[in-house]
């Protein structure tokens, strides 16, 4: 099967003409941010309804997390907002990291663009990262086997390597992109880092007309921060994956612009790129809202609605270059609401014409 085709299949959930997506509200402020995806969708009349699924740090059972990978697996697509992962919570491991396991979302895509009205230290940045999304750091095997002494497993295995590698050569391939930079530490973790490298070399081979390179963690880290305008598509393990899209996100602007998504082979995830639950600006009518709106034309577009995908990008476009409607973490004095009322006078106003 073709990866980069892999998206529509199978298809998502659609009722009399309406679809319908799974919402996961999550912690921090990501139930404020739903609740404003709802609005504005109302607004532009989008025929989207969402099947809200309360998956979040105080509930301490596994209903919650079974009803939302049973409506995720029904609807095929979702929407949500970062939940918090309590150290006191012994149930879980970390439920994020249980649903991207459970639904094998193994692809995190994150498009870091620059936006010519924020203001950033590098300006024409345009970075695809593609992280594995399911394995090495994240597999949650660790023990202390001796008091004192902890082992924590990293696993790297070549078919996911394989799948990952493959995923992002057709994603160039598919996107005109020229430039697949393989990042890892194959040099100290000769055997796990070894095995992707090794892997993504063989799968550049198929694709002779994208360059391939590749580059130590060290050294991108420090590159993306100083030269960042040489990459094009970034292709991550796991956990230099986390730490890189975060940095990555952080050069064209921070946590309140970009949007993540999650691929498998059969159903997709939509959220904020750096993932934070952004408990310290919650209720306070001050976090940007825009990294879940561009989340949320993700899923549009995903489900097939690219007039309602692009309708959403022109006002979210307008927010930041045109109207200049910055909330304090770009810098602006305008509230929460403020970019809200935009969006959906902008929004209704594109789908009325
Ligand atoms: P936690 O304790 O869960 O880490 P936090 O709010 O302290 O919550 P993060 O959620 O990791 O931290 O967020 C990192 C930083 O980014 C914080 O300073 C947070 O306020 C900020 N942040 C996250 N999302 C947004 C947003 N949408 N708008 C503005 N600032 C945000």
């Amino acid at each position: 099967r073709e990866l980069s085709k892999t998206h529509h299949l199978p298809p998502v959930a659609k009722y009399g003409g309406r679809f319908v997506v799974t919402m996961l509200p999550g912690d921090g402020i990501g139930p404020e941010m739903m609740g404003y995806v709802k609005t504005v969708f109302k607004a532009g009349g989008i025929p989207v309804d969402f099947e809200e699924v309360y998956l979040d740090s105080m509930h301490e059972t596994y209903e919650h997390m079974d009803q939302a990978i049973i409506s995720i697996k029904r609807n095929g697509v979702a929407i949500k907002g970062n939940i918090e992962t309590r150290d006191n919570s012994r149930l879980f491991r970390s439920r994020n990291v249980e649903l991207r396991l459970q639904l094998d979302l193994f692809a995190n895509v994150i498009h870091c663009k620059s936006q010519p009205g924020v203001k950033t230290r590098h300006q024409n940045i345009d970075i695809i990262l593609i992280r594995q999304n399911t394995e090495g750091e994240y597999s949650c095997l660790e023990h202390e086997n001796v008091k004192g002494v902890v082992e924590s497993l990293k696993i790297i295995t070549k078919e996911r390597s394989e799948r990952i590698a493959r995923y992002a050569f057709e994603y160039a391939k598919k996107h005109n992109r020229k430039k697949v930079t393989a990042v890892h530490k194959a040099n100290i973790m000769k055997m796990s880092d070894g095995l992707f490298l090794n892997t993504c070399k063989e799968i550049a081979e198929q694709y002779p007309n994208i360059t391939f390179d590749n580059m130590i963690i060290d050294n991108c880290s420090m590159q993306l921060v100083s030269h960042p305008n040489q990459f094009d598509v970034l292709l991550l393990p796991n956990l230099y994956g986390n730490i890189l899209t975060n940095i990555a996100c952080g050069i064209v602007g921070g946590p309140g612009i970009t949007s993540g998504q999650n691929f498998g082979e059969r159903y997709a995830v939509f959220e904020t790129g750096t993932r934070n639950t952004g408990k310290s600006v919650a209720g306070k009518n001050i976090a940007n809202p825009l990294a879940m709106f561009n989340a949320s034309a993700d899923l549009l577009e995903y489900i097939g609605l690219d007039k309602y995908s692009n309708v959403l990008r022109n006002s979210i476009d307008k927010v930041l270059n045109v109207e200049k409607i910055h909330t304090p973490d770009l810098g602006g004095s305008n509230s929460t609401t403020d970019v809200i009322d935009f969006l959906i006078d902008d929004v209704k106003a594109q789908t009325q014409v």
